[in-house]
């Protein structure tokens, strides 16, 4: 009988299953925020990576829960440092993901959800192919511009911005493993929950 192992089976044994990186993307006003927030309270094993932002605070935001709210020259110093995995223009404003946060949970087997716009949801998928991308979405743009306006968290131009930037957006769904519709918000809730289970830790 062979008792003997070696460094490779030690490392076998020791090795610990790789969180998985789920990316969530959709227009604004389609309720991903609200979604995303209430299925991470049911869930263990998963964090909300913490995006670093050009944009001001809306009020009620709170710094380093909703973001990390930076000046430009601070945002450019972290790009030029290669410390975001990813990063994109909004609305006139910086987003990016930092890079240390989804390396370090990934690596600990904890699942990482982004919730990031389209662009950047795209270059996670050529660098990270093993990540799972999610499009949360409404069946119309009607109903999405009724939505925008009712939130009232953006003064009327933001809120055109954001309308025709929704339109866009939708054309990206066809490039996502996943489509969840919010029409009804407790039958999207079960349908991300069942994703986010069923995807993740390497299943
Ligand atoms: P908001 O200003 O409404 O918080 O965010 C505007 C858009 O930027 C949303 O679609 C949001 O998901 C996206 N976003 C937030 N953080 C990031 C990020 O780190 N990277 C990218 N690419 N998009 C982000």
């Amino acid at each position: 009988m062979n008792n003997s192992f070696n460094n490779s089976d030690l490392n076998q044994k020791n090795a610990i299953k790789k969180g998985t990186l789920f990316v969530i993307s959709g227009p604004s006003g389609a309720g991903k925020s609200s979604l995303i927030k209430e299925a991470m309270s049911k869930l263990d094993n998963f964090v909300k990576s913490v995006s670093v932002t050009t944009r001001p605070a809306r009020s009620g935001e709170v710094q380093d829960k909703n973001y990390h709210f930076l000046s430009e020259s601070e945002f450019k110093k972290m790009q030029e440092n290669n410390q975001l995995l990813e990063w994109a223009e909004y609305c006139g404003y910086y987003y990016g993901t930092p890079l240390k946060f989804v390396e370090d949970n990934l690596n600990k087997g904890i699942n990482v959800i982004l919730e990031i716009e389209v662009t950047g949801a795209m270059k996670i998928k050529k660098i990270m192919p093993d990540a799972y991308l999610i499009f949360i979405t409404v069946s119309n743009s009607f109903e999405l511009e009724k939505r925008l306006r009712e939130r009232a968290t953006e003064k009327e131009e933001v809120i055109l911005k954001r309308i025709n930037k929704a339109k866009e957006e939708m054309k990206y769904e066809k490039y996502y493993d996943c489509i969840i519709i919010n029409n009804n918000y407790n039958e999207a809730l079960k349908n991300l929950l069942y994703v986010l289970n069923s995807k993740s830790g390497g299943n």
